[in-house]
């Protein structure tokens, strides 16, 4: 066979051990093992049936073919009317890309402002996509940490006074996986103010869990502050919001000087999204909100019953996350690291979740627990985590 040569920046490229830790989970509960999966990464809730019927008729209506690559001019439309009523503010319909799910959005930031001598903040922990695409596009990648006396709300101070003349780009996400922080009003308006001192970085606001919070107040949203509009780019999608990962669909509003660009980039890479799953978006954004409030409040009370269970064990102190369908205990107290902890409870318990330093150097100390599955089964998962804490 012929050695092959791969560009070097292929070895630079990370992943998401979410996938790892789920993939071995399946494996286990295919051999028969009552395997409880607590390291999902999406929702468990049913998309919108007007989504779903919207899709179908597509299809049966042989809306077969390519669509403008920036998405269906109507579904564009819809995202700024949906962000119109949801946030009060106006973003103009051609600034809008529909993507094949949300993550892509990161890969053109990346691609676009990533290259060597530039440097990327990103937030440690954090989704590990960032790190790994900043480490794949070849710029510096620089972690600002997400502190658990903070509720992991990020410190705009510390974040400012990381920012040099090499960054390009700063990834926010709020709320955050994985971690459920949401970040402060003040904060926000603290780092924006203070990212008028430099005009030349970007910003990439990761807004895909911007529906699932549990505070009275919404998280805000950096599409709220029109000074930063012309650098800013805010990702979002369906896949948390209407419980639609797997449609692959997802949105996000550019600077009107890079839409000429990222437009090239989905041209290159995409073409344009699956023509039945943009209808279905598109029902979804205009349909009944039902199924949206009904998940939220349901995952308002599995946070209850998780931040319970797991701060009256001993060995766990857990902060109630603002937002998204994760907590993020501290699990010190157990002595053991978070990867020992998860591969342990995995293959001793049959209870999947994930160690904490999967999303960065700060997250060790830490696992994630997703709460996106019925409370009965979280009821089950946290039994078998006590039984095995107390054996260790
Ligand atoms: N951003 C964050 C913070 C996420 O947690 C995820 C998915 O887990 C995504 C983006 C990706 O969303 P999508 O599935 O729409 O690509």
């Amino acid at each position: 066979m012929n050695e092959l040569t791969l560009a070097a920046r292929m070895s630079r490229l990370g992943t998401e051990s979410a996938f790892d830790v789920l993939m071995r989970a399946n494996r286990m509960a295919a051999d028969g093992c009552d395997v409880i999966n607590l390291g999902i990464g999406q929702p468990d809730a049913q998309p919108p049936e007007t989504a779903i019927e919207a899709a179908r008729k597509a299809l049966r209506d042989a809306h077969h073919g390519y669509t403008d690559p920036p998405g269906l001019p109507a579904l564009r439309e819809a995202v700024a009317a949906n962000l119109h009523r949801r946030l009060g503010i106006d973003v103009a319909p051609d600034l809008i890309l529909v993507t094949p799910g949300a993550k892509p959005v990161m890969f053109f930031a990346m691609l676009m402002f990533g290259e060597s001598e530039a440097e990327i903040l990103y937030p440690d922990p954090g989704f590990p996509i960032y790190r790994s695409m900043i480490d794949f596009s070849g710029a510096g990648a620089i972690p600002y940490r997400l502190e658990e006396s903070r509720g992991f709300s990020l410190d705009p101070e510390s974040v400012l006074s990381q920012v040099t003349e090499r960054t390009r780009l700063i990834i926010l996400n709020s709320p955050a996986n994985p971690t459920g922080g949401v970040t402060a009003g003040q904060d926000m308006d603290r780092l924006v103010e203070g990212l008028l001192d430099h005009p030349q970085v970007a910003i990439l606001s990761d807004e895909i869990y911007d529906q699932i919070y549990f505070d009275e107040s919404r998280p805000v949203s950096l599409l709220e502050y029109p000074d930063i509009r012309d650098r800013l780019i805010v990702l979002n999608g369906w896949s948390k919001t209407y419980a639609m990962t797997g449609w692959r669909l997802g949105y996000s509003v550019w600077p009107r000087q890079l839409m000429d660009v990222v437009s090239r980039l989905a041209i290159n890479s995409h073409s344009c999204v699956n023509t039945a799953a943009q209808m279905g978006g598109l029902a979804a954004l205009e349909g009944p909100q039902d199924t949206v409030s009904a998940m939220v409040s349901e995952f308002a009370s599995r946070r209850t019953q998780l931040v319970d269970r797991l701060n009256g064990l001993s060995w766990f102190s857990c902060q109630a996350p603002g937002g998204a369908f994760y907590v993020f205990p501290n699990i010190t107290n157990t002595g053991l690291s978070g990867r020992i902890f998860q591969d342990r409870l995995l293959t001793e318990t049959g209870v999947a979740l994930i160690a904490g330093n999967s999303f960065g150097n700060a997250g060790e100390g830490f696992v994630r627990i997703s709460f996106a599955l019925d409370q009965s089964r979280i009821e089950e998962g946290m039994d078998r985590i006590g039984h095995f804490v107390s054996n260790l």
